[in-house]
């Protein structure tokens, strides 16, 4: 390791040389409370910009015991330091003049959830922060004394007001390890109350607009019908009531703009943890739910879609189905066993992007088109199943099929956002509308013995991964389309499926692996190392996030493949 003397003299002896001698910057430099790295060097002024690590050591950082009683408040306390970090940065950017990127300092813009981000990283022994700043020039030619204010005085004002505990907000602090343990203590209620979802009386669900998450102004606060309104007694906040959705299947009917899909949408945000002021941070959902779509044109590779398609006019095998190009209800199909590999244990639909032929078939149509002509097994006719045979419930957002009402457990209703219980209602009515005769075939569960194939050994152009913001990446030729994936909350999940792809294909994609195998194996790495061995880089940068095994499934599943 450098001093940070010596890097002043470096930082001199190169000003006004041309761009590329800034690459002899590249080293570790001990600056007395922290240590500054300069992992990569940009190649000129307009290129990415380069990145760079702080480290504090742990002892100078000062954070007590409690930031670290479990993961999850670990990386509350890692994405409270982040966003403080971020904060104080933005003061600098581009406060240092110069050409192209010349001068711009930051780091990951988070969000309203809270995610594990390569961005900030607490262990036994540091608190590292990642960042990309640009280094100055004029034109090509090197302006140190710029780059000498950033590393030099911008930077260690940034660390000290934000990575020091002694001058952070002890209490803020608190309050977010207070939230993390209390959001954390619903998610294992859940489970020791067989439900698969809670909110929390008066919380916020629907957002500002379509381009903010930021909770909507003047919203009407969320609050339980008595009969499914639940009461748990967490470690913090205390007492705190709100609606109890019960294992099982659940129908979200009312009128149009009544609210419906705001509350599914809450839902499926449910799976992560949200910051404080919100309006959902007591909107917690079982962590493995997936939403589930239509999604025309999908890629389809060796999935066992028979529980819900047989017989195609085509003769094509549905045990084990591919196709380029799927149609709305053949890419649900594979949706739902796909999930049910991903190891998922709720499913969340909204009629509304739902493929309709998939879900129900009306008494009329079944009368004029046989069973025997009609490849489809509907999903209502299989959720009940999905359920009592393998454990996996369904939350279903329902506005204009009845069918959906002989199945559900649990009906409740949105009225102008207000939820009502009107299970014992509607039950009463249903032998008024009864269901059509129909046979079933029997229930037989999926195969998941896929295997991942490849073709050859991709080169090193073929591994090239491209991050094009959260809805798709590009490695080598191929793109993968992630836009239906609507858990995927954060362009940093999308960068890090593509490092997760792309290490899977170097290193784990042989023609003999099962999908399942593959992704539990990156799912482990990722839980041990964070991306240290799955990041192709000698360095770990900011700008990536971790995502859930689901969508990690998600991703390889339409990963175009032969
Ligand atoms: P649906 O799916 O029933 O047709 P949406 O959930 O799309 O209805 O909601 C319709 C509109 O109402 C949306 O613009 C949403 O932002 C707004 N909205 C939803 N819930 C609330 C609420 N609790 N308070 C105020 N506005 C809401
Ligand atoms: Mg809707």
């Amino acid at each position: 390791m450098f001093t940070s003397q010596q890097l002043r003299e470096q930082l001199s002896s190169i000003h006004r040389k041309s761009y590329p001698a800034y690459k002899s910057l590249k080293g570790a430099y001990d600056f007395k409370n922290f240590i500054l790295s300069i992992d990569h060097v940009q190649g000129d002024p307009f290129a990415s910009p380069s990145h760079l690590t702080i480290q504090v050591p742990a002892k100078i950082a000062g954070f007590p015991d409690f930031c670290f009683s479990s993961k999850s408040v670990q990386i509350a306390v890692q994405d409270y330091l982040l966003r403080k970090f971020s904060q104080q940065l933005s003061i600098y950017n581009f406060k240092a003049k110069g050409s192209g990127k010349s001068g711009l300092i930051s780091t990951t813009n988070c969000g309203q959830e809270i995610l594990e981000r390569t961005a900030c990283e607490i262990n036994q022994n540091f608190l590292i922060l990642r960042f990309t700043v640009g280094f100055p020039a004029n034109g090509r030619t090197i302006n140190s004394l710029e780059l000498e204010k950033i590393l030099f005085d911008f930077l260690p004002s940034c660390v000290q007001k934000a990575l020091f505990y002694k001058n952070l907000s002890g209490k803020e602090i608190e309050s977010v390890v207070f939230l993390a343990e209390d959001q954390e203590f619903i998610r294992k209620e859940l489970k020791k109350r067989q439900l698969v979802a809670f909110v929390a009386n008066g919380s916020i669900l629907p957002r500002e607009s379509g381009i903010s998450q930021k909770p909507l102004k003047n919203a009407i606060p969320f609050h339980s019908p008595d009969s499914l309104s639940v009461e748990m007694n967490l470690p913090h906040k205390g007492v705190i009531k709100g609606m109890g959705i019960s294992r099982g299947i659940t129908l979200i009917a009312g009128g149009g703009y009544h609210g419906k899909s705001t509350l599914l949408t809450a839902l499926e945000t449910g799976v992560y943890n949200h910051i404080a002021k919100d309006g959902r941070e007591f909107v917690i959902t079982d962590a493995s739910a997936i939403k589930l779509r239509a999604e025309d044109g999908r890629f389809i590779k060796d999935v066992d879609i028979s529980l819900f398609i047989n017989d195609l006019p085509n003769k094509k095998d549905t045990h084990c189905f591919s196709t380029l190009d799927a149609s709305g209800s053949t890419s649900q199909a594979a949706g739902i066993i796909e999930g049910m590999e991903s190891g998922s244990t709720l499913f969340l639909l909204d009629e509304d992007t739902s493929a309709t032929n998939f879900m129900v078939r009306d008494a009329f149509m079944q009368e004029v088109i046989c069973r025997e002509k009609e490849p489809i097994t509907p999903f209502l006719e299989r959720a009940p199943q999905l359920f009592s045979k393998a454990g996996i419930s369904t939350i279903l957002v329902a506005g204009s099929s009845g069918s959906f009402f002989h199945i559900a457990d649990t009906i409740i209703q949105l009225d102008c956002y207000q939820v009502l219980d009107i299970t014992k209602k509607v039950k009463q009515l249903c032998s008024n509308y009864p269901l059509p005769p129909s046979s079933i075939p029997a229930f037989c569960t999926p195969s998941f013995q896929r295997v991942m194939s490849c073709n050859k050994k991709p080169s090193y152009k073929d591994r090239k991964l491209k991050c094009q913001g959260k809805e798709t990446f590009s490695i080598g030729k191929d793109t993968i389309d992630l836009r239906y994936i609507e858990q995927i909350i954060d362009y940093e999940q999308t960068a890090g499926l593509g490092e997760l792809l792309r290490y899977a294909q170097e290193h784990l994609i042989d023609g003999k692996r099962t999908i399942s195998e593959i992704v539990n194996l990156l799912q482990k790495d990722l839980e041990n190392h964070g991306f240290k061995r799955i990041c192709s880089n000698s360095y770990i940068s900011c700008g990536m996030a971790v995502p859930r095994i689901q969508e990690i499934f998600s991703c390889f599943n339409r990963y175009r493949r032969p």
